[in-house]
C-alpha cells in the first residue's frame, strides 16, 4: 500500500522512482515496475492513467500479483537509475470527476428512490450507471440530478478511511464491499459511504457539475447515461453546436425547432404520397396505352424497371382487358425480372409458363395460375426472353 501514492495523495502528478524491474510481458509488451507510483491501474471501474517515465509513454497501467506493471510504448534505455515520471493530469481529473460524481448520482438515487446502482460504466466518451429498477420517470430523473448538483455546491468534504472488516458495521454502507481487508472507505459525511478504490478529489465541488443525458431499460434495470465535471461543459458545446447548425440550416429559432421539424416530416410524407398517386395515374394511362396497341397478347421488354411496377402496369391491362394476357421482362444491368398475367377471360397457366422460363436464368418466382413473377441473371438478353414467353403462349 505504502508505494501507491495515488492513495497517499490523488493530486500528485510527477513522482520520481527507482525501476525494480523491466521486462516483457507473454504478449512482448514491454513493461516496468517501480518502487512507488501515482500511476493508478485499471481497477473499479476507473480506467488506467496514461503519461511519461522519463521520455517513454506509458500507454497501459495494470496491476498483476500485487506489482504495478507500467506498460510502455519502447523500453527504458538505462534502468539502473532514479525516473522522473508525469502522469496525464488532464485524463486522470477527468477520471475522478466521472468516477466521483457516479458516487454521488449513485448515491442520490439511493436516498431517494432506493435504487441502487448495479452496474458502472466509464469510458473516455461514455459514463453510465445502471439502476435496480424497471422504471425511471423524468421526475426521478430531474430530482436525483437535482440532489447531486445540490452536494456538488455544498462543496463537501470527501474523506478516505481504511478500516477492518469490524469497524466496517459503524458505517451505513450504500452496498457491501468486495474486499475483506485492507477496506478503503469513501466517505461524503451525512450522504454516501462506499467502498471504492479509485481516485477521488478532496472535496464534492471539484466534480464541477452532473448532467444526465439519457436513459433507456435494459431487461429487469434501467441504464442512465450521463456527464461529470468538463464533460459537461464539452457536451453543451458539442449540442450548441448542432443546435446552431440546425437553426440556421431551418431558420428557425432553437424553442420552435421541434415544430418546423415535425412540419417539414409530415410535408415530406404528403409529398411521397402525391407522388405516388402520381406515378400511379401515369401507369393507368400506360397501360391503357399498351392494351390498345397490342391485340390479346401485351408483350413488352423495359430498362430499369422494378419488378413492384411491372406487376402493378400488368394488373392494369389485365384488368381493363379481360382477353389480354401479359407478359412484361425489365433489364435491370445484369438481372432479369419477369411479369405475366392474364386476364379473367383466359386459360393459360401462368405459373406453369414461370416455372418453364425460369430455369433459363437461374431464377427464382412464383405465382398463381392467373398471375407470377420471377428474376433471374441475364443470361440472355430480356428480348429473347420474352420471345420465348411470347412463342410459349402461342
Ligand atoms: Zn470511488
Amino acid at each position: 500500500m505504502n508505494n501507491k501514492l495515488f492513495y497517499q495523495d490523488a493530486y500528485i502528478r510527477t513522482f520520481s522512482a527507482r525501476i525494480l524491474k523491466q521486462e516483457r510481458d507473454e504478449a512482448d509488451q514491454w513493461y516496468v515496475v517501480l518502487n512507488q507510483t501515482a500511476f493508478y491501474p485499471t481497477g473499479g471501474g476507473q480506467p488506467h492513467d496514461t503519461g511519461v517515465i522519463e521520455d517513454e509513454r506509458v500507454i497501459n497501467v495494470e496491476e498483476i500479483n500485487g506489482h504495478i506493471r507500467h506498460y510502455l510504448e519502447t523500453p527504458i534505455q538505462d534502468t539502473d537509475r532514479e525516473v522522473s515520471c508525469t502522469i496525464d493530469w488532464e485524463r486522470r481529473f477527468d477520471h475522478m470527476q466521472q468516477h466521483t460524481g457516479q458516487h454521488i448520482l449513485s448515491a442520490a438515487f439511493e436516498k431517494l428512490y432506493d435504487y441502487n446502482t448495479v452496474g458502472f460504466h466509464l469510458g473516455s466518451d461514455n459514463l453510465t450507471i445502471d439502476l435496480e429498477t424497471e422504471t425511471l420517470t423524468v421526475e426521478e430523473v430531474e430530482k436525483a440530478e437535482e440532489l447531486a448538483n445540490k452536494i456538488i455546491l455544498e462543496n463537501r468534504p470527501i474523506e478516505v478511511k481504511w478500516v477492518t472488516e469490524e469497524e466496517l458495521a459503524q458505517y451505513p454502507l450504500r452496498k457491501e464491499t468486495k474486499v475483506k481487508e485492507n477496506i478503503r472507505l469513501v466517505i461524503i459525511p451525512g450522504f454516501d459511504y462506499n467502498g471504492c478504490g479509485g481516485t477521488h478529489p478532496t472535496s464534492t465541488g471539484e466534480v464541477s457539475a452532473i448532467k444526465i443525458l439519457d436513459w433507456e431499460r435494459q431487461k429487469k434495470k434501467v441504464r442512465l447515461q450521463f456527464a461529470c465535471g468538463k464533460r459537461v461543459l464539452h457536451q453543451l458545446g458539442k449540442k450548441q453546436k448542432v443546435l446552431q447548425g440546425l437553426t440556421k440550416l431551418l431558420n428557425a429559432p432553437e424553442i420552435e425547432m421541434e415544430q418546423v421539424v415535425t412540419r417539414l416530416l409530415d410535408n415530406g410524407k404528403r409529398l411521397e404520397k402525391e407522388l405516388e398517386q402520381a406515378q400511379d395515374r401515369l401507369l393507368q394511362y400506360e397501360a391503357n396505352n399498351l392494351a390498345v396497341t397490342h391485340h390479346q397478347i401485351v408483350a413488352e421488354h423495359f430498362q430499369n424497371r422494378t419488378i413492384q411496377v411491372l406487376q402493378k402496369l400488368a394488373r392494369y391491362v389485365i384488368a381493363q382487358d379481360p382477353m389480354a394476357v401479359v407478359v412484361f421482362v425489365a433489364t435491370n444491368e445484369n438481372r432479369l425480372q419477369l411479369v405475366c398475367g392474364c386476364g379473367s377471360d383466359r386459360n393459360e397457366d401462368m405459373k406453369q409458363l414461370m416455372a418453364e422460363i425460369l430455369p433459363l436464368i437461374n431464377g427464382k418466382g412464383g405465382g398463381n395460375k392467373t398471375f407470377a413473377q420471377g428474376g433471374g441473371e441475364a443470361l440472355v438478353s430480356g428480348e429473347q426472353i420474352l420471345q420465348h414467353m411470347v412463342t410459349l403462349i402461342r
